[in-house]
């Protein structure tokens, strides 16, 4: 089954084949055609099975018009765990978004945040953040969410396991409520789906 099958334009589908991705994975056939529609989704996948297309493609489809983004403003975000995987990820937006106008950002603690709230200004399509540097960017007032569309938990069990459960839920209080929601986890223990409870209502579950 070729990627344009799932409902992705031209300019996504492009980029994929420059990257010699010959078809969806599994997780990504199940999930990208419900995550195109604007349903929440709560999925199973480990690193590995191609879970990062699943979530950034349709994202990246939602905002392939170029349009501005108002300052401060963000308009998908992308909690992880790590500095590494906001990285990891933020890479892949690049790569996928290479004939889209995306503006994204990668955003993580321990390291000055001078630069961060500098790049926040322009307004940003994606950001990718770790739960810690979120909420203290936010206090400064650096980063409002009245905009967002998009919310995605990635590695939600790795998440919990690092203790930022507190930091997520506050952060899911300061969203609007009309939103997307999507969850992606190892496992889906009582843990994380207490939490998909408190980001989601009625998601579609995936598992491959
Ligand atoms: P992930 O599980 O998201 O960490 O992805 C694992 C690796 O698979 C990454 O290096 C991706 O670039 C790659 N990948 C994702 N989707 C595909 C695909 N459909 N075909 C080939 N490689 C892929």
């Amino acid at each position: 089954m070729p990627f344009s099958k799932l409902g992705l334009s031209e300019p996504i589908t492009l980029a994929l084949n420059e990257l010699g991705y010959s078809a969806p994975t599994p997780i990504q056939q199940k999930a990208i055609p419900v995550a195109l529609s604007g349903k929440n989704i709560i999925a199973a996948a480990q690193t590995g099975t191609g879970k990062t297309a699943s979530f950034v493609l349709p994202i990246l489809e939602r905002f392939k018009e170029p349009r501005k983004v108002r300052g401060k403003r963000v308009k998908a975000l992308v909690l992880a765990p790590t500095r590494e995987l906001v990285v990891q990820v933020e890479q892949n937006i690049q790569q996928y978004s290479k004939h889209l106008t995306i503006n994204s950002m990668v955003m993580y603690g321990g390291v000055d945040s001078k630069p961060q709230k500098q790049r926040l200004i322009e307004g940003i399509d994606i950001l990718v953040a770790t739960p810690g540097r979120l909420l203290d960017l936010y206090t400064q007032r650096a980063v409002h969410f009245d905009e967002l569309e998009v919310l995605v938990l990635d590695e939600a069990d790795r998440m919990l396991d690092m203790g930022f459960i507190e930091d997520i839920n506050r952060i899911i209080e300061l969203l609007p409520d009309e939103r997307q929601n999507m969850l992606f986890s190892a496992t889906l223990s009582n843990q994380v789906r207490a939490l998909a409870k408190t980001a989601m209502k009625t998601p579609v579950q995936i598992s491959v």
